[in-house]
């Protein structure tokens, strides 16, 4: 079969022709229809510090995916061959405290499909039954391969409270885009959006923030003197891992605020303590879904008018994946698909 494989030690991706997996007696095989292009596929792309130091050699990448159940293990009593799914990338171990008390976001051992073994940027993909997730017909393939981010982006928002709040995104990557929408839907008064990017910033505003501000340009305080507000933000969604945007949002919290931080910032990142200190910060760090609460959530959200479609910018055939990864690589875009049967 074809598979988009992280063949040699060096920058690039290679399609390549590679054997079906097969399955174990717990797993699925699902035909793959459609995936997305992650920021975590690019680092595997450039073959930076993190990819060299994580990814063996070759590995099928991916983990952004919809497609149909092909074959279910021996064991599998919850799936039929033809059932529409996505799934969710992060395998558990199902034996530490957190994975036996239902709690399997937080597991101590977590593995990355498309990272610690072959991933769907393939014809095929075989994931545990634990980790499928069966879609309703209401849901397009297109946003249903999308879900992981759109997952990250639901976990992040739905951290805190937002009614009536204002909330502070930085970063207009992919995820923080799909969270302003998200964070209108959970009823928050105010969102604001950073970023350096012009094109993800349009994106942003396309998507409902209230303004989407170039740092590089513009600062918050005057935006904030535009929207009225005096005294901070309540609510402050990390989105970027750029270490002065998460100073910046620090800076820009109101006192007794609530920060959930998922950008992933470089190694030796400060934090200006006295800002958690004196205003009563509360932080939480967000690592993934809740498997699968949120997975449950977001559907219900889609299914009640949670519209995150704008946020794909660009489809191309699975040929065109050079095309796709240098478009992903630009900073032009939002999420783009890639189409396993064009
Ligand atoms: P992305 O890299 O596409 O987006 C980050 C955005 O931050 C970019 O648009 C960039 O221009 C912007 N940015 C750079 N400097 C900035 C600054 N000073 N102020 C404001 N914005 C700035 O990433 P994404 O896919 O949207 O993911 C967002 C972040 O979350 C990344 O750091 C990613 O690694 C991380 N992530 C974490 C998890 C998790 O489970 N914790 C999951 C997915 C992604
Ligand atoms: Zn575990």
């Amino acid at each position: 079969m074809r598979a988009l494989v992280k063949l040699k030690a060096e920058p690039g991706i290679w399609l390549s022709d590679v054997a079906e997996p097969v399955i174990g007696a717990n797993d699925v095989l699902v035909k793959v229809n459609k995936t997305a292009i992650c920021g975590t596929d690019i680092h595997i792309y450039n073959w930076d510090d993190w990819a060299q130091q994580t990814i063996q050699v070759p590995t099928t990448i991916g983990h952004e995916f919809v497609g149909t159940i092909a074959a279910t293990g021996s064991a599998v009593s919850n799936f039929r061959v033809g059932d529409r799914v996505s799934g969710e990338g992060h395998m558990t171990c199902g034996n530490c405290r957190n994975c036996r008390a239902g709690r399997r976001y937080l597991c101590r051992n977590t593995k990355g499909l498309g990272v610690n073994r072959d991933g769907c940027f393939a014809e095929y993909v075989s994931i545990p039954a634990a980790n499928a997730f069966l879609l309703p017909a209401n849901i397009a393939d297109d946003v249903a391969a999308i879900m992981d981010p759109l997952g990250n982006a639901v976990h992040t928002a739905l951290s805190f409270n937002m009614v009536g709040e204002d909330v502070l995104i930085t970063g207009a990557g992919p995820v923080g885009i799909m969270a302003v929408a998200v964070a209108k839907r959970a009823g928050a008064r105010h969102i604001v959006v950073t970023d350096v990017n012009d094109y993800r910033l349009s994106l942003a505003r396309k998507m409902g923030a209230s303004r989407a501000v170039n740092v590089k340009q513009d600062s918050l305080s005057s935006t904030m003197q535009e929207l009225g507000m005096t005294e901070g933000f309540d609510v402050g969604l990390e989105m970027s891992g750029n270490p002065q945007a998460l100073d910046e949002l620090m800076h820009y919290m109101n006192h007794g605020g609530y920060v959930a931080i998922l950008g992933i910032p470089p190694a030796g990142t400060a934090i200006d303590w006295n800002q958690v200190i004196f205003k009563g910060l509360i932080i939480k760090g967000i690592y993934g879904r809740e498997i699968f609460e949120t997975w449950y959530k977001m559907t219900s959200l889609l299914q009640s008018g949670l519209d995150v479609s704008s946020v794909i910018t660009h489809r191309l055939p699975v040929a065109e994946y050079q095309q796709a990864f240098d478009i992903m690589r630009s900073g032009q875009s939002g999420k783009v698909i890639l189409n396993w049967n064009a």
